[in-house]
Order: structure tokens, then C-alpha cells, then sequence
């Protein structure tokens, strides 16, 4: 289980390397090593602070049980905060209603588009077919873009470029296919302000009333990522978060911050332009990429 956390913290625990007994002095050194990585890839300030604390206190209080080094305890101990936070095991997408209804929420940019197409990629692969409904009535070329999308996968869409009631768009699109398994609902990313476009997702939120909000983060925006996830958690009940884009350099400790703000599952993360650049979040690879 520590494999390849250990790995990537092992530069910093070569200084308790061979270590019987670890001191004050120590820990302290080894915390703010933590508190370097993190900080470089990304995560808010506050929560490194409120971790490195954890970590620091429960190293000098905690007793490493029997067998177990000093320093594998430490490492133990850092590993054990962030999957407090991140959950161990990755967070199934069940689809327990019918119809399953997820609402997709998500600045322009973030990736949200893409995503629904490898949600609905993953979800044919398990033998779903869900259908799409484009609410999006901001974006001129939203329509087209999902008609694209949802055709090369054969996928059922409702939307209607000239209507421009969101509200509309999503109430007919739930009659449309209030006899499939799962309905997906694209949202607007980006109205004149940020204020409306939060009022639409409230409203449309209690329009679609969907077992499940996804909200799509993009994993390179660093800082900001916390402040979006709670704007959007106040306007609706974000119930997952996907972050897109680690496949660059991005580390995605903005992704973690989000989620210590708003406290819902990561389920999944986007690893590229193509459909199939698509994983099932591991919490255990995100935080060795995190402390790496
Ligand atoms: P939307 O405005 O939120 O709907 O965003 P789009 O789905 O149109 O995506 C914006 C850009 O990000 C496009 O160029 C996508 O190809 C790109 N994109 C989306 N997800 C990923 C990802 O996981 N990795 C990379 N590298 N690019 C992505």
C-alpha cells in the first residue's frame, strides 16, 4: 500500500532513513518537505497548513506500532491524512434510479464537453446507453459540438439551437427520455456574469432534480480551483468532481483543495483529448503524484 508513496517521498525520508529513534527536529524538517510538495503542486495554503499540523502532531505523539520503523510509521501517517481526505478506495459511479439523471456543471474551458463524451463512452462500455441534453444556450457552438460527440457514438441527443431557455431545453429534454436508464445534462459554462450563471445552475438544478451533480475541473488551474468548487457547491449539491487535464504537468493539488472545500468524491479524472483518456480516480496514484 505504500509502495509508491514511499517512492516519491524518498528524498525526504532518506532523512529518517536507518533512524531508530525520530526527534522534534526531525519531523519538523520532514513536515515542511510536505509542506514544499504540496504547496508546488498546488494546494491551498490553508490545508497544507491544517495537514502539516496533523501529520507533525500525530509523528510526535503516535506511538509507531510493533514492527513497523519510525519512519515507515511517518510515512504512514502522511498517507493516512490524505486519504482522510480523498477516501482509499476509488468511488463508484452508480447508477441506482431510474432514470438516472447526472447534471454536469463546469466553467467554459474546463473540459466539461469532452467529459460527457467519455462518461458516456464509459458508460457504453458497461452497457448503458444513456442519453445527452444541451442546456447550454450561451455557447453558440455547444450544440453542434455534443451533436458531433454524441453521433460518431451513437447517442441519443435533445437540444434545440434556437431556444434559448435553459430551463425549457432541460424540461423537454426530461420528457424526452424519461424512459432511458440514464440521462446526462450538458450546463452552460459561462454567462455575462458568474452570479447568473450560478442562478441558472440553481434553477436548472431544481428543474432536473438529478441523483447526481458532476462538477469538471480543470486539474491546471491551480489556486482557483478551490474558490469555483465552493461557488458552484452553494448554488447546487455537487455530488463528484472530475478533474480533466492531468496529463500535463499539472499535479492537481488544486483538485485536492476543491474537494477538502466542498468534501465530494473525486470519481474520475480526464488524461487526455481522446475519449478513451479516461480513468476511474485512484486516491493512492493521486497522492503519490501529489508528494512527488
Ligand atoms: P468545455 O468548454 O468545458 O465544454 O470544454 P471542452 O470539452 O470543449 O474542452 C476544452 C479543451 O480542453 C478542448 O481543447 C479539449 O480537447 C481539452 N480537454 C478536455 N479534457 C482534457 C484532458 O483531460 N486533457 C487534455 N490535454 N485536454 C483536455
Amino acid at each position: 500500500m505504500l509502495g509508491n508513496l514511499g517512492k516519491s517521498l524518498t528524498n525526504t525520508m532518506k532523512k529518517l532513513a536507518g533512524m531508530t529513534i525520530i526527534d522534534e527536529k526531525t519531523i519538523k524538517e520532514v513536515v515542511k518537505d510536505i509542506q514544499r510538495a504540496l504547496i508546488q503542486s498546488d494546494v491551498n495554503i490553508n490545508l497544507v497548513l491544517k495537514l502539516s499540523k496533523r501529520i507533525e502532531d500525530r509523528s510526535l505523539n503516535e506511538k509507531p506500532p510493533k514492527g513497523i520503523t519510525p519512519r515507515e510509521h511517518v510515512i504512514t501517517i502522511v498517507y493516512d491524512e490524505m486519504v482522510n481526505l480523498l477516501g482509499k478506495e476509488p468511488h463508484e459511479l452508480e447508477i441506482t434510479d431510474k432514470p438516472y439523471k447526472i447534471m454536469f456543471l463546469g466553467l467554459q474551458g474546463s473540459g466539461k464537453t469532452t467529459t460527457i463524451g467519455k462518461v458516456c463512452r464509459f458508460l457504453q462500455k458497461k452497457g448503458f446507453s444513456p442519453a445527452v441534453v444541451c442546456t447550454d444556450t450561451w455557447r453558440p457552438a455547444a450544440y453542434e459540438q455534443l451533436k458531433q460527440l454524441t453521433e460518431e457514438m451513437q447517442i441519443q441527443l435533445y437540444g434545440d439551437p434556437d431556444n434559448k431557455d435553459a430551463v425549457d431545453l432541460a424540461k423537454k429534454g426530461l420528457k424526452t427520455f424519461k424512459s432511458k436508464k440514464i440521462i446526462i445534462f450538458d450546463t452552460a459554462g459561462r454567462h455575462k456574469e458568474e452570479k447568473d450563471l450560478l442562478n441558472e445552475m440553481e434553477t436548472l438544478s431544481e428543474v432536473i432534480n438529478p441523483n447526481e451533480s458532476m462538477l469538471v475541473i480543470d486539474g491546471t488551474i491551480g489556486q482557483q480551483a478551490s474558490e469555483q468548487a465552493k461557488a458552484f457547491s452553494n448554488a447546487t449539491n455537487v455530488g463528484s468532481i472530475i478533474i480533466t487535464k492531468l496529463d500535463g504537468s499539472a499535479k492537481g493539488g488544486g483538485a485536492l483543495s476543491a474537494v477538502a472545500e466542498i468534501g465530494a468524491p473525486i470519481k474520475f479524472i480526464g488524461t487526455g483529448e481522446r475519449l478513451d483518456d479516461f480513468e476511474i480516480f485512484d486516491p493512492e496514484r493521486f497522492i503519490s503524484r501529489l508528494l512527488g
